[in-house]
């Protein structure tokens, strides 16, 4: 079932859509990505605009 996920590093998951609220995150504030994942894989989250990814 779809679920959100934070693509920061805090790799927040919630079954509601929203923003993410860890202090820490450089995602803080940011909407979560909704994503359709099985099994909590979270590897093919949606496209998000100005995603990148860390290296
Ligand atoms: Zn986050
Ligand atoms: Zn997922």
């Amino acid at each position: 079932m779809q679920h959100y996920i934070c693509t920061g590093e805090c790799h927040g998951e919630s079954s509601n859509p929203g923003v993410c609220q860890v202090e820490d995150c450089k995602k803080e504030g940011e909407p979560l990505t909704p994503c359709n994942c099985p099994d909590s894989t979270h590897h093919n989250p949606a496209p998000q605009e100005g995603e990148k990814d860390g290296e």
